[in-house]
């Protein structure tokens, strides 16, 4: 409720995002420890060197095609040169041979072509003989080869640390030789959820129960090969047992994340309990929507973030916020998402004073390729539901009131 009105009147009180989001990332410092991994263990991890390569890429003059290797100097005048095939080199060998001067050998893509060899005619450039081959095109010094290091040099830089080790990084360091890696260590989160109201989805629901669907939310989130996850699961608005998870959870981890409690209701317990155990809470009232307070703080090695109870708020302060300063306390060096541009299919109305996430639908494409976005309900937060069927959020500037069908706008696709 307090999610319209009262916000938007006293919208100067709150923090922008960016500024929410600077205060977070200060606090947010990168874990320091390193471990060295066979490449094969390290997908999927922060990578936490600068890597070069270690050979020339590619290591040794290679075919780009099926055919035959030559050597121009052997040609004679044509108009058609017969050669016959001395040999033969496939990829994985060694590139050795004795053919005579005057002969081709039969070569195939990725053979190292020997060193006396300087061009490579495609089979399909080369008619068969009984002995060999014939062809009417003179090659050209160097074609269809491949040469040692052109894509580049051994020294060359190829991965800044920071990076997650996915597919593309991962073949890019197996290529460069590297069968080891340092990566970041693993940060350690413990997440559980606040509220004498949680019950597992499964379980019946009694008078004034809900089903629990932050738990799953983050359980989500937080799957990722760098994370250590302990998962307290739900604990009830009781100061005594909620000190003791946290307390528990600060001890042990370089991030907690909860889930409500951090407002100023009578059960909103985690602010002081922080501040109880020793810990600096800086709840933030942001001026986005949806959104309601997010606090965090330090507390020794331990980054806290208390998220809103509300699932809608929860996952949007948690995307917009609470992922970035994971990612910094992980050692990433991207952010875990970027805006894309993007058209409104539709114009839009509303009132100015937060910056809005609106869950949209991509609807086709404008003609010059940027995605058309349907606006789902400006007033979504009770409905979790609603985000598993948009496919992105549209990111709605604080000041804007009305915006025309086809007017830019930045979003964040699913
Ligand atoms: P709170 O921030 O604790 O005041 O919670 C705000 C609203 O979110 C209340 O309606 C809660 O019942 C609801 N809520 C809190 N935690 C969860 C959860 N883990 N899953 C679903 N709803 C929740
Ligand atoms: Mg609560």
């Amino acid at each position: 409720m307090a999610d319209g009105c009262a916000c938007d009147r006293h919208a100067h009180m709150y923090l922008t995002v960016s500024e929410a989001l600077t205060r977070g990332l200060a606090v947010a410092d990168p874990v320091t420890g390193t471990e060295t991994l066979p490449l094969i263990d390290a997908i999927g991890r922060v990578l936490a060197e600068d890597c070069t390569s270690k050979v020339d890429m590619p290591t040794f003059d290679n075919s780009a095609m099926d055919g035959y290797a030559v050597r121009t100097a052997d040609l004679g005048d044509g108009p058609m040169f017969n050669l016959p095939v001395a040999g033969r080199v496939a990829a994985g060998d060694s590139g050795a041979h004795d053919a005579p001067a005057g002969s081709a050998l039969r070569i195939f893509t990725g053979a190292p072509v020997p060193a006396d060899f300087d061009a490579v005619l495609m089979q399909e450039d080369c008619d068969a003989t009984a002995d060999g081959i014939r062809f009417d095109r003179r090659p050209k010094p160097g074609q269809h080869i491949r040469r040692a290091g052109e894509d580049l040099k051994a020294g060359t830089p190829i991965l800044r640390r920071g990076c997650e080790i996915t597919a593309r990084e991962a073949a890019a360091l197996a290529s460069a030789g590297y069968g080891e890696v340092k990566v970041s260590r693993k940060i350690k989160v413990t997440i559980f959820s606040t509220g004498s109201e949680l019950r597992q989805p499964g379980e019946a629901l009694g008078p004034g129960q809900i089903y629990n669907s932050n738990r799953y939310m983050l359980r989500a989130l937080l799957d990722k090969p760098w994370i250590e996850l302990t998962d307290r699961g739900p604990v009830e608005d009781n100061p005594d047992r909620l000190e003791k998870v946290l307390r528990e959870a600060c001890d042990t981890s370089d991030l907690i994340v909860t889930t409500g409690g951090v407002s100023v209701g009578d059960e909103d317990h985690m602010p002081r309990l922080f501040a109880e155990i020793g810990g600096q809470p800086d709840v933030m009232k942001v001026a986005m929507k949806p959104g309601k307070p997010i606090m965090f703080g330090r507390r020794g090695n331990g980054l806290y973030v208390g998220l809103p109870g509300n699932p809608v708020s929860a996952y949007v302060t948690w995307q917009i916020i609470g992922s970035h300063m994971m990612a910094r306390r992980a050692g990433l060096h991207h952010a875990p998402h970027t805006p894309e541009q993007a058209v409104l299919a539709e114009p839009l109305e509303r009132r100015a004073g937060r910056q809005e996430y609106r869950p949209v639908v991509i609807e086709g494409t404008s003609p010059d390729g940027t995605p058309r976005l349907r606006l789902m309900a400006p007033s979504y937060s009770g409905r979790v539901a609603l985000l598993a069927q948009a496919d992105g959020l549209a990111i709605i500037p604080a000041e804007t009131e009305t915006l025309p069908q086809g007017h830019g706008l930045q979003f964040l696709r699913f």
